[in-house]
């Protein structure tokens, strides 16, 4: 294959993280018509990926073998880097490597030049709907770097996503993304004291959401998880609590990194770290609603 060529299927495409959003994911891209291997450093993460249909390889060196593009869904950014450090000098010229975690802006940018520089293509392709929408395949893209490697990858893309913004340079996909889930994580905290508030008050919790659904407090936390996950305390809607504060410190730290005074990030970014300090890294982020009620 030429290395300006679209990867279309049925090319192989490697999934590094079969997490909840990387195997959702890679179920898109085999319907698609892709050759999908996924690998997982978690044996649990693999044989739930071959439950629900998938094939994970045993090794990594057998995940990447052939393939044209190599897809990242990992905790974060040092772990991307740290992964794929590992299987650089093994990749073909030309593979297009796109992390679609959310990781931090500036480690992107300074990542992807390596790897361009190393004759390997790279692009920074976050995602925001959650794992609802992962599984639908209509996740919101956002995606910085080169137009010709987005252009390359741009039916890789489609195939989990019903958009792709193009952001500019790289890293900006991972900026966008860190403050998308700023803006969603302070809309998400404001509801959550409003119950608070609201109940101490007498105010019934779902008629106050019915409230903000049909006020102009709406937001997308009011709509899908007040409900759903925090009165009901399920708290399952497969996002963590420590994901979602490493986006909101990421953003804040972009904030300071760039010298853009934003107190409100700072404040959020304090706020959502002692949550994760008093709930533990494995509670889910809408137990921010729990965090705050406790402290009411
Ligand atoms: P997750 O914790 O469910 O999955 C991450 C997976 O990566 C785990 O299975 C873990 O074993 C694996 N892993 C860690 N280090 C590895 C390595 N070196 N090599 C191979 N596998 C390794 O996380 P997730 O919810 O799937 O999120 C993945 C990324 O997507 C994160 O950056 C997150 O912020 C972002 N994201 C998540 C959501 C969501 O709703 N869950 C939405 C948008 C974006």
């Amino acid at each position: 294959m030429s290395s300006s060529s679209a990867i279309a299927p049925p090319a192989k495409v490697t999934v590094i993280g079969l997490g909840n959003m990387g195997r959702p994911m890679a179920a898109c891209m085999t319907r698609a018509g892709y050759q999908v291997t996924g690998f997982d450093l978690s044996n649990a993460a693999r044989a739930k990926f071959t439950q629900e249909g998938g094939y994970a390889a045993a090794t990594v060196d057998e995940a990447i073998a052939g393939a044209a593009a190599i897809v990242t869904l990992l905790p974060d950014g040092k772990i991307v880097r740290a992964a794929i450090e590992g299987i650089k000098t093994k990749l073909a010229k030309g593979t297009v490597v796109i992390d679609m975690s959310s990781s931090a802006p500036l480690g992107t940018r300074a990542l992807g030049e390596e790897l361009i520089a190393a004759g390997l293509e790279f692009i920074d392709a976050p995602v925001s709907g959650g794992v609802k929408r992962a599984i639908d395949g209509t996740l919101a893209i956002m995606a910085g770097g080169a137009h010709a490697t987005i252009d390359r990858a741009d039916q890789i893309l489609l195939a989990m996503g019903k958009s792709v913004f193009r952001t500019g340079p790289l890293g900006s996909g991972h900026a966008a993304k860190a403050l998308n889930n700023y803006v969603s994580a302070a809309g998400l905290a404001a509801a959550a004291e409003a119950l608070a508030i609201g109940s101490k008050f007498g105010i019934e919790p779902d008629t106050l959401v019915d409230v903000l659904n049909a006020s102009t407090g709406r937001n997308n936390s009011t709509e899908n998880k007040l409900k759903q996950f925090m009165i009901s305390e399920t708290y399952a809607s497969g996002f963590a609590l420590a994901l979602m504060a490493k986006d909101i410190q990421t953003a804040d730290e972009l904030a300071h990194q760039i010298g853009v005074t934003a107190p409100l990030a700072d404040e959020i970014t304090a706020m959502w770290n002692a949550a994760l300090q008093q709930l533990g890294p494995t509670s889910d982020h809408t137990e921010i609603g729990r965090y705050l009620t406790a402290k009411k």
